[in-house]
């Protein structure tokens, strides 16, 4: 057990300014959120506060200033990186924005919507779709990130392709400053060229630079006609080809395009119930599609099948299968989202969420892949994600009668392997789930020393106590 070096009067200050239900003291109800997801990080603090207002929020921010206590920003605890969650000294706080999950203001005619950072990303989808519009921001953990979160790491998800990433929907945000300060910067404006744009600042920064309490959001016409496809590639090449026609051919109507290798699918087919897969044989290379539009008709089903049909005369696709319902659709969508489930049931995996242009993305693949087999024989590469944005998921799983440790014990030899040949290929080694802990060692090695410098003279000039989540990205 950790000695808690939180001054008991500032917990008593905290406790006052969010009253009875605003707070988590006990270690039982304490510990999910002191646990990352993977079970890699864990964490210690004497208490877990859950503001309902921004003003309680600025309240405990203040006394933590005034104090010098730290304070871990806390969302859904979906992140990957273990910036959630707080270090095992219990000198921390840990801030939950849950309680701050109010919509504020929906506006059709602006396409916006200005929510608190607590809501859940699906019940933002929800309530976007309920005046007909599209929050388009969609990843697995949906039902349990929160909009803060998904802001703060920058989230992606399988819609970049075509509407950007989280730090692409945004259009201003609200933000507690480390000193307690709130910054109102929620303009509903997609033009404001008025000097630094602050809010990317913030963007990205994992709670390292402040509490983001709101935001407004872009929306987008509610897609009335939605194509969906499972396709058995030849190679990656040939996959990278077909993204291409299917947006010329559909005029930049494609949502998705998914990466699926056949160990991938395997695991899923393997470990997870109810699932089968859609064509008749198994191939080498996958590829998940979807394509959509805001007004009905033929246009987006003709554009698709002449894709196909033109791809599988030059053989560049062996199979395919095109969605005729909704339930259908949805079935080869639970196979992609099932993979990450699929990993961790079948064991010990080594994980790089890199991406490089997409132009090279089978370049890379094939270097990366002889490279990890000549370190690991029979490693088993567990390839997928979103191929669309040049962001593959390249995890490795332990070779069949490898034991575990051992395997785990070679990942700074394949991550070094692996990283290096992404920036040999001016890729990214952290593509969408961040840096936390676990890369924040790591980027050095990727990042020029401008760029570090840069990085550490604003978390400076921000947060000049660091008192935000420290230990964390920079
Ligand atoms: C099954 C699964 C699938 C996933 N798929 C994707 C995917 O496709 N694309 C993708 O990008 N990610 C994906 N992720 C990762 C994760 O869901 C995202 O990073 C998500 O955006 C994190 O949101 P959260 O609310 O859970 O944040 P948390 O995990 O709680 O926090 C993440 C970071 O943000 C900070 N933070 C949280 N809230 C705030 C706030 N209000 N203000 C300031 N800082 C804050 C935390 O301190 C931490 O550093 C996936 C995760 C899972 C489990």
């Amino acid at each position: 057990m950790t000695a808690c070096s939180v001054p008991a009067t500032v917990i008593d200050r905290i406790r006052e300014i969010v009253g009875p239900g605003g707070y988590i003291d006990n270690s039982d109800d304490l510990a999910p959120y002191l646990e990352e997801r993977r079970g890699r990080y864990f964490g210690a603090v004497p208490i877990l506060v859950r503001p309902k207002t921004v003003n309680q929020v600025s309240n405990v921010v203040s006394v933590c200033a005034e104090a010098g206590t730290p304070i871990v920003p806390q969302g859904g605890n979906t992140g990957l990186m273990g910036g959630a969650v707080p270090h095992d000294t219990g000198s921390e706080i840990l801030l939950s924005l849950t309680r701050l999950n109010c919509i504020r203001d929906i506006d059709p005619i602006n396409n916006t919507i200005t929510v608190e950072g607590g809501c859940v990303l699906s019940d933002v989808q929800s309530a976007a779709a309920s005046v007909n519009r599209l929050f388009p921001l969609s990843l697995a953990a949906e039902g349990s990130c929160q909009i803060g979160g998904n802001l703060s790491t920058n989230a992606g998800g399988i819609n970049v392709l075509r509407y950007g990433s989280a730090r692409d929907l945004a259009l201003g945000l609200e933000v507690v400053l480390p000193n307690g300060q709130v910054w109102d910067g929620l303009r509903r404006l997609r033009k404001d060229n008025t000097g630094y744009d602050l809010k990317q600042l913030f963007i990205g920064a994992e709670g390292t630079l402040g509490i983001i309490t709101a935001a407004v959001l872009r929306l987008f016409p509610s897609p009335r006609e939605t194509q969906t496809a499972f396709i058995a590639v030849q190679g990656i090449q040939e996959a990278c080809d077909l993204l291409d026609q299917m947006q010329v051919r559909s005029n930049g109507m494609v949502d998705a395009f998914e990466l699926i290798s056949d160990t991938a699918l395997d695991l899923v087919l393997t470990h997870m119930p109810q699932t089968a897969n859609p064509l008749t044989n198994s191939h080498p290379w996958y590829v998940l599609t979807s394509l959509s539009a805001s007004s009905q008709g033929q246009a987006l089903k003709i554009a698709l099948e002449e894709t196909l049909s033109s791809a599988h005369e030059l053989g560049n696709i062996h199979d395919a299968v095109v969605a005729t319902s909704m339930e259908q659709g949805r079935a080869l969508w639970r196979l992609r989202e099932s993979i990450p489930e699929a990993e961790r049931r079948d064991g010990a995996s080594i994980k790089h969420d890199i991406s490089v242009p997409i132009s090279q993305i089978a370049d890379f693949m094939a270097q990366a892949e002889a490279s990890i087999q000549a370190e690991v024989a029979r490693v088993r590469l567990v390839a997928f994600g979103h191929l669309g944005d040049g962001n593959i998921h390249f995890n490795l799983a332990c070779p069949v009668g490898m034991d575990a440790n051992k395997f785990l014990a070679c990942g700074d030899d394949l991550n070094r392997v692996v990283n290096d040949i992404v920036s040999s290929f001016d890729g990214s080694i952290s593509a969408e789930h961040g840096v936390g802990r676990s890369k924040r060692g790591e980027i050095r090695r990727h990042k020029s020393e401008i760029e570090m410098d840069i990085m550490e003279r604003i978390k400076i000039a921000v947060d000049p106590n660091s008192l935000m989540n420290p230990g964390k990205v920079v």
